[in-house]
């Protein structure tokens, strides 16, 4: 399998190469030039498989650089009922007739970006084994992201986490669980300022190119390939278990911000798996809704970019879109180039809406979008405690408030769990009043000793701070 640059590079690479890079040298992302496609016996031989074992199955029709063997290992290593609590690994439950949750948030951090971090913590290791190589990952989170990513690489050979982080801005719990980890390669660093600084600093060190080369900086950030590719499993996972047969249709609601985990879907769908339809679901930053209701992508600034109760979906533009975009264009490189380059660029916005393209993000992707807000969020949270006596989180509050639109009679509709209610307590207090359960390894984890070093917001300390804690 060979991969491509949406913007039309002329270069072909193999996943392993991709593997430790971000964006391709043309500033497009990589895509694989065809998607494998999955017949009806290969879905029947699939039905059964333990999760580590479909998982092998997939990534091996986009991974041919990797002895079977060692990646059949490595996916035996990561979907394990020990990290993820259940044999299912992502078990279904039935919410009322005819609307699912597919729970992807038992991994360490509580958040399905565990399904994909923990697989990237492995083939990592792995890869930078084989070269004989060293990584630093520096990244910057309010959150969700920056724990998966240190849980993920915690005691891994060959690889550091830099991650900074808002000092004092994270909700106590995701403090305590990024600070309370003592392993040596993890470093924690609370920087005095907003998250737009922590960014701007991973920019300023990730453009000193000297720098990046003698540090090995690299990144963990959702347009890396692997991630996406770990995130298609649970389609097929979630299909399997909706239905009792290979011939029924299914939809899926994504709780969705940067595209990545829908995006995951697309791929999937493309591959043919029987998804009749994909539900975006947005918060109050409602670029993607904004897009599919209308054909308009209008990224927002700093000041458009509102702060949420489901914060992990405050965003002001979905760096994952250019993927599906390219292949909504028919994969025409000039096209995408003219729409992300150009218009983008040099607007803040490109417009498909009299483009037939845009009619087939609906009617040949099966795409659909919503919206929600913040009453929403808590109306969901309560009626979903009042009528079904389950608990969920604000990010999939989004997205069951979002599959109640578009339920269709006979098709299975399953909401992706994207965190548990734990992580999110203060909005869950105010929809009900009490406290959302604490998973048992999780109790009293903000008495803990804490590993973190608070520097000012300058680009400079952090990389002395690099320098010193790389030998
Ligand atoms: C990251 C995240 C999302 C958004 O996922 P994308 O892949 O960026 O669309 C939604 N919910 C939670 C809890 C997250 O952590």
């Amino acid at each position: 399998m060979n991969y491509l640059s949406t913007r039309g590079h002329p270069d072909r690479k193999r996943f392993c190469e991709i593997l430790l890079e971000g964006l391709a040298p043309d500033g497009g992302l990589y895509l694989p030039e065809k998607y494998p496609q999955i017949d009806t016996a290969t879905l029947a031989k699939w039905r059964d498989l333990p999760y580590a074992e479909l998982a092998f199955e997939i990534l091996s029709l986009y991974i041919d650089d990797i002895a079977p063997a060692d990646l059949k290992a490595i996916c035996a290593r990561t979907y394990t009922a020990e990290v993820f609590g259940t044999d299912e690994i992502v078990p279904l439950r039935e919410l009322e007739d005819g609307v699912y949750i597919e729970a992807l948030s038992n991994g360490p951090t509580l958040a399905f970006k565990d399904m994909a971090m923990q697989l990237l913590g492995n083939l990592f290791e792995y890869e930078l084994g084989r070269r004989g190589a060293e990584l630093n990952i520096l990244g910057a989170t309010s959150g969700d992201t920056g724990s998966a990513a240190e849980y993920a690489m915690r005691g891994k050979k060959g690889v550091r986490v830099f991650m900074t982080s808002p000092d004092g801005r994270m909700s106590p719990f995701q403090q305590a669980q990024m600070f309370s980890l003592q392993d040596e390669n993890i470093h924690n660093i609370a920087i005095t300022g907003v998250f737009d600084d922590c960014q701007d600093i991973v920019k300023a060190v990730s453009n000193d190119l000297g720098f990046k080369r003698k540090y090995r900086i690299g990144t963990v950030n959702s347009i890396n390939w692997a991630r996406l590719l770990a995130q298609v499993v649970y389609y097929f996972a979630g299909y399997f278990q909706a239905t009792a047969s290979n011939d029924k249709p299914v939809s899926f609601t994504v709780p969705s911000g940067n595209f990545g985990n829908v995006c995951a879907g697309h791929v999937a769908r493309m591959m043919g798996l029987p998804i009749q339809t994909l539900v975006v679901a947005t918060n109050e930053n409602d670029v993607l809704d904004e897009f599919f209701r209308t054909g308009i992508y209008r990224v927002r600034g700093a000041a458009d970019t509102h702060e949420t109760s489901s914060p992990s979906m405050d965003i002001s533009k979905a760096s994952n879109f250019e993927r599906f975009v390219f292949d909504l264009v028919g994969r025409d490189a000039g096209k995408l180039r003219k729409l992300f380059v150009e218009d983008l660029g040099l607007e803040g916005r490109f417009d498909l809406s009299a483009d037939p393209a845009f009619g087939q993000a609906a009617e040949r992707f099966g795409f659909k979008s919503s919206r929600s807000t913040h009453a929403d969020r808590l109306a969901t949270i309560r009626d979903t405690e009042k009528r079904f006596a389950t608990l969920v989180d604000p990010h999939t509050a989004d997205g069951l408030k979002a599959a109640r639109e578009f339920l269709v009679s006979g098709v299975p509709m399953v909401v992706l769990e994207t965190a548990l209610p734990i992580k999110f307590a203060a909005t869950i207090v105010e929809a009900l009043g009490h406290e959302p359960d604490r998973p048992a390894k999780f109790e009293g984890i903000e008495a803990l000793p804490k590993r973190v070093v608070k520097l000012p917001a300058d680009a400079e300390a952090v990389k002395a701070y690099i320098a010193q804690n790389c030998d």
